[in-house]
C-alpha cells in the first residue's frame, strides 16, 4: 500500500541498516551461481532458434534478471512476448502449432526448475526477507507478513541464517507467465497470503508495484455511517460498509476489487470505535503530550520516548511514512482524518 523509495536503506530485523545495493550483492551472492549453472544445462532443439536466443540473452544478463530495477522488468516481459509471437507465428512442416506450443511449456518447465523460486525459499529467501524487514503486507497493509524466530548468540547477536524466518513473496508479474522473473529481487513483493492468494494471476501495471510507485497517498478508506458508531442499537454489530475512494484510479480499484480489500476491512469496526474515541480525547492526550499534564498525576513521562507514548496515546502510527510498520495503520489514519 505504501512503497518502499529504494533509495532509502533497509532497517534488517537484525538491527542493521542495509542499502540496497548491499541486499543486491548478497541476492546474488545466494542465488546466481546455482541458477546460472541449472540454466546452462538447459538443452534446447535447433529448430527453435527464437528459443536459443532468448536463453543466450538470459544467461548473459544474469544480473539484470536478477536484481535489476522494477522498470527493467516489464522489458522482459516485452521481449518473451515478443519471442512467442514470432514463435506462434512460424510454423512450419517441422515446427507444428501443436510441437510449437509442447516446446514452449517445456521450456517454460525447464525455466521453473532452473530459477528454483520454492527450493531458494527455504535456502536463502527468508534471509532476504530479514533484510528487507518489511512487516506488513505491502498490497493491503491488514496482515504481518514476516516472522522472525532466530535467536540471539551468546554475545546477543541475531544470528541470520533465516531458517526460522517464515515469509511469504508475491510475484508482481506472476511467476507462472514470467518464470524467468521467478527469482528477481524486485519481483518479489512482500505480502500477506490472503494477498498473494487472492492476486495470483492477475497482471497489473508497473505505476502499483509496491516497489516503484505508491498508492496509499491516492486510496482513502472510508466508512459509510460513522454516526452509526455511538448508537447503542449498533453496538453488537461486528461488521460495517467500509467504502474504498480510489482516487479516479481505475487499475488501484481493480486491484482493491481483486484482494477483496472492501469486504476484509468490513470487520474492523472495533477498530474505528476505538479511533472515534481516540479522535474525542485528542485534546487530553495532548495536553499529556505537551507534558502540561505531568505535574497533576505524578507521572514521569519523559522517560518514554515521545514517538512511543504518542502511539500509545492514539493506537495507531499516524505518519504516513510509518504505514508499513504495522498493520491497518493506514486505515486508522484514514479514520482518524474522517471523524
Ligand atoms: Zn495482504
Amino acid at each position: 500500500m505504501k512503497g518502499i523509495d529504494l533509495k532509502l536503506p533497509r532497517l534488517g530485523a537484525d538491527g542493521r541498516e542495509r542499502a540496497w545495493c548491499d541486499i543486491e550483492k548478497e541476492f546474488l551472492a545466494l542465488f546466481k551461481k546455482g541458477i546460472k549453472r541449472r540454466l546452462s544445462k538447459i538443452t534446447i532443439k535447433k529448430s527453435y532458434p527464437e528459443l536459443k536466443s532468448f536463453h543466450t540473452h538470459l544467461l548473459r544478463n544474469m544480473d539484470e534478471v536478477l536484481i535489476g530495477k522494477p522498470e527493467v522488468l516489464p522489458v522482459w516481459i516485452r521481449y518473451w512476448t515478443f519471442i512467442l509471437k514470432n514463435l506462434r507465428s512460424n510454423s512450419s512442416k517441422k515446427r507444428s502449432p501443436r510441437a510449437i506450443e509442447k516446446n514452449i511449456s517445456s521450456y517454460m518447465m525447464k525455466l521453473t526448475n532452473a530459477f528454483a523460486y520454492k527450493r531458494s525459499r527455504n535456502e536463502g529467501l527468508n534471509k532476504i526477507a530479514v533484510m528487507i524487514n518489511v512487516k506488513t503486507c505491502l498490497y493491503c497493509n491488514q496482515n504481518y507478513t514476516i516472522v522472525v524466530g532466530n535467536s540471539p548468540d551468546d554475545k546477543g547477536n541475531i544470528v541470520l541464517d533465516g531458517s526460522q524466518a517464515f515469509i511469504e513473496f508475491d510475484h508482481f508479474f506472476d511467476k507462472s507467465s514470467f518464470p524467468f522473473l521467478s527469482m528477481s529481487l524486485y519481483n518479489l513483493i512482500p505480502a500477506c497470503a490472503q494477498c498473494n492468494h487472492k492476486k495470483s494471476n492477475n497482471p497489473y501495471s508497473l505505476s502499483l508495484h509496491p516497489y516503484w510507485g505508491d498508492y496509499a497517498s491516492q486510496l482513502t478508506f472510508k466508512i459509510k455511517d460513522p454516526d452509526a458508531l455511538t448508537n447503542p442499537k449498533f453496538m453488537k454489530i461486528d461488521l460495517m460498509e467500509v467504502e474504498i475512494d480510489d482516487g479516479g484510479n481505475a487499475e488501484l480499484g481493480r486491484l482493491m476489487r481483486n484482494l477483496a480489500i472492501k469486504e476484509r476491512y468490513s470487520r474492523h469496526l472495533d477498530i474505528v470505535r476505538e479511533i472515534e474515541i481516540a479522535k474525542y480525547l485528542q485534546p487530553y492526550y495532548e495536553k499529556i503530550l505537551s507534558g502540561s499534564f505531568m505535574g497533576e498525576t505524578g507521572c514521569n513521562l519523559e522517560i518514554f520516548d515521545s514517538e512511543s507514548l504518542r502511539r500509545y496515546l492514539y493506537g495507531f502510527y499516524n505518519d504516513e511514512k510509518d504505514i508499513n510498520k504495522r498493520p491497518l495503520s493506514k486505515f486508522s489514519q484514514d479514520m482518524f482524518r474522517q471523524f
